[in-house]
């Protein structure tokens, strides 16, 4: 979607620090960081919030859990703990309408969240 920020992202069109990429999805640092480690797990295919999701995404869904477990091991907060957070609707704090998983982790998370 070209007015989609993440799309843009995706298209090379806007800066960010890249730290996994392939065929499906990609993660980056998040410009604005909650946490020692906060990346952004975002698949390619623009979907616009959890609810959008179809039985075709299943294993994109499992894609990203997949890649969240690895780079929660790459970051050494595999063992300390993490979070993956998806914001759906802005009730719930989302800001980008391209779906996307929160990783978070590096310090204590407190429940419930804000
Ligand atoms: P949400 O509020 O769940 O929709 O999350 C959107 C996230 O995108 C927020 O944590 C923002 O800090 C992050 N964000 C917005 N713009 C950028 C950007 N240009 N590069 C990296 N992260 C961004
Ligand atoms: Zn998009």
């Amino acid at each position: 979607m070209s007015d989609c920020l993440f799309c843009k992202i995706i298209n090379g069109d806007i800066p960010v620090t890249k730290v996994f990429e392939d065929e499906l999805i990609i993660a980056i640092e998040d410009i604005n960081p909650q946490a020692p480690t906060h990346l952004l797990i975002i698949p390619k295919k623009h979907i616009a919030t959890a609810l959008e999701l179809s039985s075709k995404d299943r294993q994109l869904i499992g894609e990203i859990f997949l890649c969240a477990n690895k780079l929660a091991e790459e970051r050494k907060i595999d063992q300390s703990g993490f979070r993956i957070v998806n914001n759906c609707q802005e009730g719930a704090g989302q800001t980008v309408f391209h779906i996307h998983f929160h990783l978070l982790g590096g310090r204590p998370m407190t429940w419930p969240p804000g």
